[in-house]
């Protein structure tokens, strides 16, 4: 790696190990279950904080005045989570470790036996934090790096963040997965592999996404972006090749064929606990969370969405894939959102 400190790999402590297993053995669970039964919500990603300590250019996910979800609020909202079922839960923002009782909220999605995810920009990642998130029980945490040196358009960096990457390495009991990006903007397509390769170098899984302009449109990847995302592709190949045609799709600028099941299988819980399709399609159904119903997850089960075709949101596309071989959906939405990107979407919980 040219840019930043290599260091040896950093052994797997033997805690973590165990708590690997028993991990995986939940989440085959969540997909035995996920295949039994359509009734349930198999992923939430949820906002507890709007206000982020970065200003990455393409992003229109944050701000900079918010305060924090007020904690019973936060729990009454995992608890209406649960309610409907909701098999893996991720925390995002904004910056979820501004959050002052991030760890409560953690510990409240386990206490109902859920798994605890997190996006998180990783600055305020130090030893004794990444120890209160293993206390707390979180599961899984996905960082997203976007370039090798800050720039103007990110600041999500491998040279900030290296140092963060061993803390975790040495520390964490939880899952971590670095995804990188190629596109929107991002000046050094390359970069995605230097941080591909000091992610597995560490130990974590790597994924990659592709980040499209403001106006949400696809569009194609370059020549160079293309070679790099097919590298990547190529670097831990079970990382990807379950999912690889719908990332393909997109770098081609392509459509996709798939059954959106937003708003059922997976919701989108807003800083005001309103249920959102996605991150690009707020207001869509836009019901307090409160209110949400298993006749909503029902009806939106069955519900098409005409933004699917050229959706880049690849969590929403990995939670339908379970249900892609059964029930054709009979009602039809068309939803006008904002269609900006935003890469926390792309978590990529390895079910
Ligand atoms: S992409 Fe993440 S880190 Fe960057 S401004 Fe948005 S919320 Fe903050
Ligand atoms: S943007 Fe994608 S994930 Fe969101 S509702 Fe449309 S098709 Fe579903």
């Amino acid at each position: 790696m040219s840019a930043t400190a290599t260091t040896q790999p950093i052994p797997t402590r033997p805690k973590s190990r165990v708590k690997a297993a028993s991990r995986k053995l939940r989440e085959l669970g969540i997909v035995g279950h996920a295949l039994a039964s359509t009734h349930h919500v198999v992923m939430a990603q949820i906002v507890p904080m709007r206000f982020c300590n970065l200003s990455c250019a393409y992003c229109n996910e944050y701000d900079k005045v918010s305060e924090p979800v007020p904690l019973d609020e936060m729990l009454r909202r995992i608890d209406h989570l649960a309610r409907l079922g909701t098999s893996i839960i991720t925390i995002s923002g904004g910056e979820p470790l501004t959050h002052p009782d991030l760890d409560q909220i953690i510990a409240r999605i386990r206490h109902h036996g859920r798994l605890a995810g997190m996006i998180t920009n990783g600055y305020f990642l130090m030893p004794d934090r990444i120890e209160r998130l293993n206390h707390a029980g979180l599961d899984h945490m996905q960082i997203s790096i976007d370039n090798v040196q800050p720039d103007e358009i990110s600041k999500k960096s491998l040279k900030v963040l290296d140092k963060k990457l061993q803390f975790l390495a040495q520390y964490a009991q939880f899952h971590i997965n670095i995804n990188s990006v190629v596109g929107g903007g991002i000046k050094n397509p390359q970069d995605a592999l230097t941080i591909g390769h000091r992610a597995l170098e560490l130990g974590f899984t790597s994924t990659i996404g592709i980040i499209h302009d403001g106006s949400g449109q696809l569009k194609p990847l370059g020549g160079e972006e293309r070679r790099v995302y097919y590298e990547m592709t190529k670097l831990e190949k079970k990382n990807y090749s379950r999912f690889n045609h719908f990332q393909e799709a997109i770098a081609n600028g392509e459509p996709n064929d798939w059954r959106c099941r937003a708003g059922s299988r997976y919701l989108y819980i807003c800083e005001q606990g309103l249920v959102h399709y996605c991150s690009q399609q707020r207001g869509f159904p836009g019901t307090p969370l409160a209110d949400y119903t298993h006749a909503d997850l029902d009806r939106e089960f069955l519900t098409e969405k005409t933004c699917a075709p050229n959706c880049t949101v690849s969590c929403v596309h990995q939670i339908s894939y379970i249900d892609h071989w059964r029930a054709p959906q009979t009602r039809m939405t068309d939803p006008h959102g904002d269609h900006s990107d935003h890469t926390s979407d792309l978590i990529n919980i390895e079910l």
